[in-house]
Formats: structure tokens, C-alpha cells, sequence
């Protein structure tokens, strides 16, 4: 049996159906997660399927989330989709289930689950949960493709990131096939708000650029509130350095509440997660995230970057 039939053995085989999917989510988490379930309704009406997590305000274009009960767990089958590691998994109760499957195409540094399908060849999850119901020939409804569509132009960025392949637009494609409102869904990923738009010409204005090409950005808790944005809505300039041509690699230290930073690191070409998982972090080669502690730790990790386009100035 392939990896994707057992994973749709294991379906069958339960009646509750809980999937969970990382902290903090983003289009991929929340099309992933929100489109497997559809898919699996849509197939097998019968079961109980239950999509808990964080209802994440500047998201709830994509879908609500459910409440789950710890009785839920008793003999359910747990899919945790798009989570690399278990510390990130929203929410701990995800152990309680009797079976668990990881779905995901980050680097699998935390091999957790009693099923793993890993891909980091895959775009996004969105990209592997169709892959699944177009390999196994399952039925995709309307609002499956919808949310499948959306995480994976959430993850290449509209298409633009290396890890968009052949197979991506192969999926991407299909899934077009169906009826919902592409158009809106590219409007809805590519505006923003007025606030979002002042803190972009901030971020461009007060990025720090050395000569190899590495930049910093630093938003304090202060400027967040000058700016009226939050820690989620902070992802709508994650990639607005590398729009200058002259950054290679970059940081956004996102101030936290309790006073440590969030660190968002991008590269267009050096492999940059070493630096996040010697951080208290992790993630792609080139888009990861990494936890600092204090102004002498977000200035080692800039030294880092800085080291990193220096020391290899063509990867
Ligand atoms: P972000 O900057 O939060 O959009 O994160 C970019 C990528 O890094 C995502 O794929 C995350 O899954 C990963 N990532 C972010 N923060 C962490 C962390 N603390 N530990 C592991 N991976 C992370």
C-alpha cells in the first residue's frame, strides 16, 4: 500500500476524525487543514470530523473553526496537517486521539505521529491534500478546491517561489476546474488594508540593508500600536524586502507582548533555517522562523545573516 492509502485506510477506519494544524495560521495551514476535512465529508458523509484551532481574525474568509471536547478523542483518528514540529501544533490535545498522522512538506526535523507523510519537494500542504484525492480518485467539492487553491497560492506566494514546480501548476490547474471565485480569491491575497499599507511604506523606509544584500527590520510592540496591527497582520510585509533587488536575505523582529521577539527570516537563495533552528526556531530553507530573547540575541542573528551572504556570496 502507498503512504496515501494508508492514510486513506486509516480514514475509513474511524468515525471521528479531529484535524489539527500549526499555531498561527496561514493560508496553507487553514486550506490544508479546512480542505481535507471537506474532502473527507464530502466523501464519507458519515463521519465526525472536527477542524479545532485559533480563529484567526484576518482569515475568516477561508472558514470558522470548531469546538472540540476531550471526549471527541476517545477512538479518534487525529491528522495534524502542516506542522513541523509538535511544540507548533494548535493544540496540545492532539495526543489524545488513538491514532495520529503528520501531513506536512516542511523538513521533517520532528518525526512525530504513528503515519508520516512528509513531501518538502510539495509547494505547500494544500498541494499534498489534493495530491491525495486526485491520486485516490476521491470526489474535491467546490469549497475543497476553493481552500486547496488558496493555501497553495498562499505558500509560493502567488506562484512566485522556487518551490513552485510543474506538479504545483498541474494541481493548481485542476483544482480551477471547479466553481468559486477565483478572481476574488487573487484580490483577497494581493490588497491590503490602509494601516497595512502605511506600515509597508514604513517597513520600506527604515529597512537596514548592508552591501551583501542582508536586512533587518525591526517592530517594536510601540510601533505596532502606532500602526494599529497585530502580530498575524505583521505576514503582510514578510516578503515586501525581497521586492528590492538588492536584498538577499532578511529579518522581521516582531516585538511579542511578553517582551521577546518573533523572528521572520526570508532568503532568495542561502539557506537560512540553520540560523532559525540555532534560534529556537525552524522552517523552510529559504522561509523560516526563529524566537529571540533579547536585543543581543536579534543583533547576533543579523550578524548571522550578515556572515551567511559574506562568507558565500554565490550559493
Ligand atoms: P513565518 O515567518 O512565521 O511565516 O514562518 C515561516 C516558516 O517557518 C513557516 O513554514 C513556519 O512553519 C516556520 N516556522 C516559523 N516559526 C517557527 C518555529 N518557532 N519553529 C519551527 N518552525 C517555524
Amino acid at each position: 500500500m502507498t503512504l496515501f492509502e494508508q492514510i486513506l485506510a486509516k480514514i475509513k477506519q474511524y468515525n471521528t476524525i479531529i484535524i489539527h494544524r500549526h499555531m498561527k495560521p496561514d493560508p496553507d495551514a487553514l486550506g490544508s487543514q479546512l480542505g481535507l476535512k471537506e474532502i473527507i465529508k464530502h466523501n464519507f458523509p458519515d463521519k465526525k470530523v472536527i477542524t479545532p484551532g485559533y480563529d484567526e481574525p484576518t482569515l475568516a474568509w477561508l472558514g470558522q473553526m470548531e469546538t472540540v471536547s476531550d471526549s471527541d478523542y476517545l477512538d479518534a483518528l487525529v491528522i495534524v496537517t502542516d506542522t513541523a514540529n509538535r511544540p507548533r501544533i494548535d493544540s496540545s490535545s492532539y495526543e489524545q486521539g488513538d491514532f495520529l498522522i503528520k501531513i506536512d512538506h516542511h523538513p521533517n526535523d520532528d518525526a512525530y505521529g504513528d503515519l508520516i507523510y512528509v513531501d518538502t519537494d510539495a509547494s505547500s500542504s494544500s498541494e499534498i491534500i489534493a495530491d491525495f484525492a486526485m491520486t485516490l480518485q476521491l470526489q474535491l467539492s467546490d469549497e475543497a478546491a476553493r481552500l486547496l487553491y488558496a493555501g497553495i497560492v498562499g505558500d509560493t506566494g502567488r506562484f512566485l517561489y522556487p518551490s513552485t514546480s510543474s506538479k504545483t501548476f498541474s494541481i493548481a490547474s485542476q483544482l480551477r476546474n471547479y466553481h468559486f471565485d477565483f478572481a476574488a480569491i487573487a484580490r483577497q491575497m494581493d490588497s491590503f488594508s490602509l494601516k497595512i499599507a502605511k506600515l509597508q511604506a514604513y517597513a520600506l523606509s527604515n529597512l537596514e540593508i548592508d552591501e551583501n544584500g542582508a536586512a533587518r527590520l525591526v517592530l517594536t510592540q510601540e510601533l505596532m500600536k502606532k500602526f494599529d496591527i497585530t502580530d498575524p497582520e505583521t505576514s503582510a510585509i514578510v516578503a515586501t524586502p525581497g521586492k528590492i533587488n538588492s536584498v538577499e536575505a532578511w529579518a522581521i523582529f516582531v516585538e511579542q507582548p511578553d517582551g521577546h521577539y518573533r523572528v521572520r527570516l526570508r532568503s532568495k537563495s542561502h539557506i537560512i533555517n540553520g540560523i532559525a533552528k540555532r534560534h529556537a526556531g525552524g522552517g523552510h530553507p529559504l522561509a523560516s522562523g526563529a524566537n529571540s530573547y533579547s536585543l543581543e540575541e536579534n543583533e547576533i542573528i543579523y550578524q548571522e545573516i550578515k556572515a551567511l551572504l559574506k562568507n558565500s556570496p554565490e550559493p
